[in-house]
């Protein structure tokens, strides 16, 4: 898919965000305990969700009756197969698209229009290509106004923290696909965003390198306290990063089941091979496949 102005538009910003990051709320977020969030602090609120698209050829119907609960820090991933609905639910919860029916709130406030609170990652890194890596993570700084200044040592520490240490100076030309994505990554978390929406963001790279930034992307949400809200249609992938898997059924999407990962944290590959694993794997498999009921 090629990237689009509009695509790198919601990638680098919230253009017109209206938002405050609450900070009572931020600092609440420490008394959530990684992979066992005990504090039941909300993040996002997602009440009685529909999508409907209009078109002149006909309606889609492509989310119905969407209620979904995020407390704060959690990692949450959103599974189904294609055309399920996983794209439309993210880019409602990033305020890209308004829903049809229903209410999104973040923090307690309903939100209806992009806010900076927010990063977002798709499935392609969408850089600039006559940007280095470092002038692409500083794009939404130059966009929402920040210092430059004070955003530049940042982004060379993101970059960092991604194990782009030393390829600052490299254009996107340059880099390897997996390395993009990194840069993306770092992109969206350059203004500090309590929450990050990824889109498949490592769909299109090679299964070890997804492996691997799947890793690092856990440590970067262990050590930098996010709400995670991870979109894939690979079901060990859905299973291996989060706290709570949510499985869509397709024609209209729906939330299927809800299931609660229990795994211990940090995750290696070689809970795939558990019994527990394959009781979560299997479980998701046959409410995708082949319906199931709603579970918290
Ligand atoms: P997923 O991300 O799970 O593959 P999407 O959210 O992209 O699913 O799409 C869900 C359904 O809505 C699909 O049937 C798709 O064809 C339809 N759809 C998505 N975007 C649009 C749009 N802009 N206009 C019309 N139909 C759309
Ligand atoms: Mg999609």
């Amino acid at each position: 898919m090629a990237p689009t102005g509009s695509m790198l538009f919601a990638a680098v910003g919230d253009v017109g965000a209206r938002f405050a990051i609450n900070k009572a709320q931020q600092q609440g977020a420490s008394a959530c305990i990684r992979g066992h969030v005990k504090s039941r602090m909300l993040k996002i609120k997602i009440e009685n969700l529909s999508k409907i698209y209009r078109s002149r050829s006909g309606h889609v119907s492509a989310l119905e009756d969407v209620n979904l609960d995020i407390v704060q820090n959690e990692f949450i991933t959103l599974v189904g197969p294609s055309g399920c609905g996983k794209s439309t639910l993210l880019k409602i919860i990033g305020a890209l698209i308004r829903p049809s029916r229903g209410t999104l709130h973040y923090d307690g406030k309903t939100l209806l229009q992009p806010t900076r609170d927010v990063g977002i990652v798709f499935q392609e890194p969408v850089l600039l290509p006559w940007r280095t890596a470092l002038d692409n993570v500083l794009l939404p700084a130059e966009i929402l106004g920040l210092d430059i200044a004070a955003s530049r040592p940042r982004a060379m520490e993101l970059l960092k923290l991604v194990g782009l240490k030393g390829f600052e100076s490299s254009y996107p030309r340059e880099l390897s696909g997996g390395m993009q994505q990194r840069v993306a990554l770092s992109r969206a978390l350059i203004h500090d965003p309590s929450v990050l929406l990824m889109d498949e963001p490592f769909a299109a790279l090679d299964a070890m390198t997804r492996e691997e930034l799947g890793f690092e992307l856990l440590r970067i949400w262990d050590t930098h306290k996010k709400t995670v809200i991870f979109v894939t249609h690979n079901i060990v992938e859905a299973i291996l990063l989060a706290d709570r898997v949510v499985a869509m059924s397709p024609r209209p999407g729906r939330i299927a089941k809800i299931v609660k990962v229990d795994l211990p944290r940090p995750r290696t590959l070689d809970m795939e091979f558990t019994p527990e694993f394959k009781g979560y794997s299997d479980e998701i498999r046959s409410v995708i496949y082949h319906g199931g009921t709603v579970a918290a």
